[in-house]
């Protein structure tokens, strides 16, 4: 397998080396592939917790042309994005997802909505049980509303690749929310399955989740191997957004999504 990422952050929204920089250092690690996916503005009115109306301008986006055209020969650079779903903005969504050619489109959620509050599940462990508050401490309703918003998202078919499927784990170290083995968990899991390969999307395996509390990567192993009985195609994804972030063990990762 060779040094791939699709899917990394740059100063165009939270990352901490410049697109020029982060190329710089894929080169350095022999990686091929290198994918600048970075966060998408927030729609006006949503508070996205640190997120800017700032990020990903028309000039940071040809910025990246102009590098992947540099470097041409060096290393394969994809210009990228990864969108967040905001539920009831999908005309805003459907307008500034054309907006753009972009050479691949990631789909995440990262936030819930409880009472039309918003909470971003992955952003700090107060943050996600203040949307398990939201809904009376019933972590299946966290759970459900998370994969619904994510099917609704995928279902749409705009996007390329769902990033880290199973965000919602993030603060599950030794099941201490859920168990992924109980029926109604599998079953959320396989319902969203359903959704991206009827769309015909892949999936990434995100590795950020090696160093969040959850200690493992995004998806879990079973629902990759799941997802590959479906016939679901894999990409791998650092989610780096510093320079240490880009390294990883090829070899550990090629096992994984065979
Ligand atoms: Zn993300
Ligand atoms: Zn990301």
């Amino acid at each position: 397998m060779e040094k791939v990422s699709y899917h990394t952050h740059t100063t165009i929204s939270d990352g901490k080396l410049t697109p020029r920089e982060l190329v710089e250092a894929a080169i350095s690690r022999g990686y091929k592939v290198l994918a600048i996916t970075d966060h998408y503005t927030t729609p006006e009115g949503v508070n996205s917790s640190g997120w800017g109306n700032d990020f990903y301008t028309d000039e940071d986006y040809l910025e990246l042309r102009k590098l992947q055209e540099e470097y041409k020969g060096k290393i394969k650079i994809l210009v990228g994005v990864e969108f967040e779903w905001y539920l009831g903005r999908e005309d805003w969504l459907f307008q500034e997802v054309q907006k753009r050619d972009y050479d691949i489109k990631l789909i995440s959620v990262h936030q819930i909505v409880v009472d039309s509050k918003r909470f971003t599940i992955n952003s700090s462990k107060e943050a996600f049980e203040g949307a398990l508050l939201g809904f009376g401490g019933e972590i299946k309703k966290v759970v459900s509303v998370y994969y619904e918003t994510l099917r609704e998202a995928v279902g749409t078919g705009w996007y390329d690749l769902v990033a880290h499927f199973d965000l919602i784990k993030v603060y599950n170290e030794d099941s201490k929310y859920f168990d992924e083995s109980e029926e109604w968990y599998r079953k959320e899991v396989i319902r969203t399955l359903k959704v991206i390969k009827e769309m015909g999307i892949k999936m990434e395996v995100n590795l950020g989740g090696l160093i969040r509390p959850c200690r493992e990567q995004y998806p879990s192993r079973w629902i990759i191997d799941k997802a590959k009985e479906m016939g679901i195609e894999f990409l791998v994804g650092t989610d780096a957004h510093k320079e240490p972030q880009l390294d990883y063990d090829v070899n550990e990762v090629s096992e994984l999504i065979g």
